[in-house]
């Protein structure tokens, strides 16, 4: 661990299950001021999650499970994120990131890899459900980090200035999907930027989705409908990398 980690400023948060407004206690972690609910602190970041995160997603297959379960440890995750093919998209989100000011919460941030790609005008904020995943960003960084579900953000309404979903969306179903996007819109005052693989038709694409843990590839106009539907789309890019992607940065809808 780098120095002293960064708290959450507590004014940002709100229960998870109320939305009520969080107080820091005495000594550690913090308690609900509607529904007395309390939280603790896990490496340096505020727990409030109210179920044990779901386990890694099944995969098909004996070989898709093997790969799965690797993706699942954080160490191999960032390897991953490091394979060829990653430094497009890596790029792109950089130039949409260029403007990017105030608290940029990272909604699924995984191990923090996005944090270097913040110009020095926006402060990072960390979320994810995933311990290990906290584990291995400490490593590296001291910034506020959340433990909490981004379908059920810790979050009151418009506390932050931008949000970043990356390679999120193809982990939860549609029901999931559509919640994490509302919940977008709730939390964020200026603007979202999405970016996912999505699907297509080709077969090479097919094959680096069978051993991807998320099991919910969409294609891309079906992502830019949902996304239109809650963001005033200001960009939207497609491009192919390995896989195809969609890049996409939009205001909230009021
Ligand atoms: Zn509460």
């Amino acid at each position: 661990m780098l120095g002293a980690v960064v708290a959450v400023p507590t004014e940002l948060l709100a229960c998870p299950a109320c939305r009520g407004r969080l107080e820091a206690r005495s000594g550690d972690g913090l308690i609900c001021l509607s529904c007395g609910r309390i939280y603790s602190m896990f490496d340096g970041g505020s727990d409030l999650l109210l179920h044990p995160p779901n386990g890694a997603e099944a995969t098909t297959g004996p070989i898709g499970r093997t790969v799965a379960a690797l993706a699942g440890v954080p160490l191999i995750y960032d390897l991953v994120q490091r394979l060829p093919g990653t430094a497009e998209p890596r790029s792109r989100l950089r130039r949409a990131l260029a403007e990017a000011r105030g608290v940029v919460l990272d909604a699924g941030g995984g191990t923090g890899a996005l944090e270097p790609a913040l110009p020095s005008s926006a402060t990072y904020l960390w979320l994810d459900a995933d311990r290990r995943k906290l584990k291995r960003f400490r490593a590296r960084s001291q910034a506020p980090a959340v433990l909490g579900d981004a379908t059920n953000l810790p979050l009151q309404d418009g506390s932050v200035d931008w949000a970043v979903s990356v390679a999120v969306s193809h982990h939860l179903d549609d029901a999931s999907f559509g919640r994490a996007l509302d919940e977008l819109r709730r939390v964020v005052r200026e603007q979202v930027v999405f970016l996912d693989a999505v699907t297509t038709p080709r077969s090479a694409s097919r094959i680096l989705w069978r051993y991807d843990r998320g099991r919910h590839p969409r294609p891309a106009d079906v992502l830019q409908r949902e996304l239109a539907a809650r963001f005033r789309l200001d960009s939207v890019e497609e491009f192919t990398a390995l896989h195809r992607y969609l890049l996409v940065s939009g205001a909230p809808r009021r």
